[in-house]
């Protein structure tokens, strides 16, 4: 079926002023991989399959749980039991029958990760899995492909473009995977259903700025979005010099391939749990705890002798901690304060501890007379 840009149901997109006809011709010009078709995933594939993308590539493994369905609204309660990708390739023809969809039942990992990257513009990170993003950011920006990232968590989440030429990739941000367990899953902590819609479509709206060149999109900007608080960050993340993925691709740009790759061993960001770091604070050296909480937070609970330091502050008063001294970094569960460590990192701290778990685990953990909230 040839994919007519004309088709009324482009109509208000063709009329949008800075977006129109050349624009809508890119989207159906263009092949967008989506890896993972779970809750980013599935609305990222519908918004992107209806707003007229011409070729979509989706990579899942799973069959569709009646656990997803609070969040993935491309699966109804007749498909639990069936392939996702079975059952998303039937919605996304019955929504566009123009767009081409293409499945790959599989998990995407370090071997394929190059081959299904291949041929397509942008790809959209729907996983929700460290190895499968840490691979899937070395191949694209070893074939040059941006990738939008998104995560989420319990009421909020995060979105960035990485891998896009001059910007930062991944690894730049978190050079390593965290240990396993470190960090809570969905199934673990739980997730609001409208959360991954709101961010897949954010990361969506990314995947359509990127292939039309409309807008600007979050290249070296880390979007956090906390819904319950509607409480917004823009977090500005640079390329950093001593990425082990990115100097791998410039290296292989300049030199013999052969070359044997120097040892990289860039500062990292020291997990621990509540009780380690309350352990190191009656200690010799005990750490200065950071809390980037915002003010009516830490007016609820704090931990003493903690500074107060709220994230979208934290690039204008860096410069009043000593980058030689070693911090433990607070939020409410995990998330923020490790975006401020490894903001940190890159802005030539190196002793750096994430509470991980936040003064929610503190409470637990450590001093049950704080409130939790
Ligand atoms: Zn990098």
């Amino acid at each position: 079926m040839t994919h007519d840009v004309f088709d009324p149901r482009y109509a208000r997109q063709l009329v949008l002023k800075g977006f129109g006809l050349a624009a809508q011709e890119r989207l159906r010009d263009a092949r967008v991989l989506i890896v993972g078709a779970g809750g980013l995933g599935s609305p990222a594939a519908s918004y992107l399959a209806a707003a007229g993308v011409g070729a979509l590539t989706l990579v899942d493994h799973d069959i569709v749980d009646l656990t997803n369905l609070h969040r993935q609204l491309l699966y109804g309660t007749a498909d639990v039991g069936r392939p996702k990708l079975a059952v998303a390739r039937e919605r996304l023809a019955a929504l566009n029958p123009s767009v081409q969809v293409t499945t790959h039942e599989g998990r995407l990992t370090a071997h394929n990760a190059h081959d299904l990257v291949a041929g397509h513009q942008v790809v959209l990170d729907a996983t929700d899995n460290f190895p499968t993003r840490y691979a899937l950011n070395d191949a694209c920006l070893d074939r040059g492909v941006p990738f939008v990232y998104g995560s989420v968590a319990r009421f909020e989440g995060q979105v960035s473009v990485f891998a896009a030429p001059g910007g930062p990739c991944y690894r730049c941000l978190f050079p390593h995977a965290p240990a396993p367990g470190t960090v809570p899953t969905c199934a673990e902590e739980g997730v609001l259903g409208v959360v991954p819609g709101v961010f897949g479509l954010l990361q969506a709206t990314e995947v359509i700025k990127l292939l039309t060149g409309v807008g600007t999109p979050l290249v070296g900007q880390l979007l956090l979005l906390d819904l319950l608080e509607h409480d917004l960050q823009r977090i500005a993340i640079a390329r950093r010099p001593d990425c082990p993925a990115c100097r791998a691709v410039a290296r292989a740009g300049t030199v013999a391939a052969n070359a044997p790759p120097p040892h990289v061993a860039p500062p990292m960001v020291d997990h621990r749990s509540a009780a380690d770091v309350a352990a190191l604070l009656s200690g010799d050296a005990p750490p200065h705890i950071i809390d980037v909480r915002e003010q009516w937070e830490y007016d609820i609970a704090h931990i003493a002798g903690s500074e107060l330091i709220p994230l979208s502050t934290l690039p204008a008063r860096a410069s009043t901690l000593d980058p030689s001294k070693r911090y433990a970094m607070l939020c409410h569960h995990g998330m923020r304060s490790e975006m401020a460590a490894h903001w940190l990192l890159q802005h030539g701290f190196t002793q750096l501890i994430n509470i991980d778990g936040g003064i929610d685990a503190w409470s637990v953990e450590v001093d049950p007379s704080l409130p939790r909230y």
